[in-house]
């Protein structure tokens, strides 16, 4: 009995050291983790950039000595995703509301967006950017773009990039005149994303 009592009070005592032990080595870690992180790399703007993808953030332009990293937004579908795609599919679309969000938090942060070919020419002329610049895309060329992006790209004045497959035209894609309408308008740069791939399979 005596020496039942003795074991169970080792075995609290075994308890109580190790759990003090995994304690110390978790603020360890966290301390080394805080000492080697980079400072720059800590400053994001926290938005959402599809649905159901939490984790996704934007880094700021930062100048560190001849460095510059210019955050491109990459989008494919603005609208409400079909229920009947997979998860993975899913994540290729953004509802207008939220993109909407994503750009304000943009401009609230001072980012200009620019076209590609901006940031080419300051590449090729070795130009820091004096601004936060950058880029948003668009791939494929859907019509969506036309029908629920462009509304509210126009309306805040923001430069995008359009690139589109040129071998499929017709339902769900935009149209020839569309394309020309975004072009004459200033502020869509169109690019070429391929003749066709078969991704575009998603949405016949
Ligand atoms: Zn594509």
């Amino acid at each position: 009995m005596k020496l039942d009592w003795l074991k169970n009070r080792h075995i609290l005592f075994d308890i109580i050291v190790g759990t003090l032990i995994i304690i110390v080595i978790i603020l360890l870690d966290i301390f080394i983790i805080k000492l080697k992180s980079n400072p720059a790399e800590d400053k994001y703007i926290k938005t959402e950039q599809a649905p159901g993808d939490e984790s996704a953030k934007i880094p700021i332009a930062v100048s560190a000595g001849e460095k510059v990293f210019i955050p491109i937004l990459n989008f494919h579908h603005i609208d409400k995703a079909p229920a009947n795609l997979s998860n993975f599919n899913k994540g290729f679309f953004i509802e207008p509301d939220k993109f909407e969000t994503i750009l304000n938090d943009l401009i609230k942060n001072d980012y200009r967006p620019v076209f590609m070919s901006e940031i080419v020419q300051d590449l090729e002329a070795k130009r820091l950017p004096k601004e936060k610049i950058m880029a948003i895309t668009f791939d494929d060329g859907n019509e969506d773009f036309y029908t629920k992006a462009w509304p509210i790209l126009q309306n805040l004045k923001i430069k995008s990039n359009m690139y589109i497959m040129t071998g499929v035209r017709g339902k769900n894609w935009v149209t020839p005149e569309q394309i020309i309408e975004l072009d004459k308008s200033g502020l869509v740069e169109i690019g070429s994303h391929t003749v066709w791939h078969p991704l575009s399979l998603w949405h016949v």
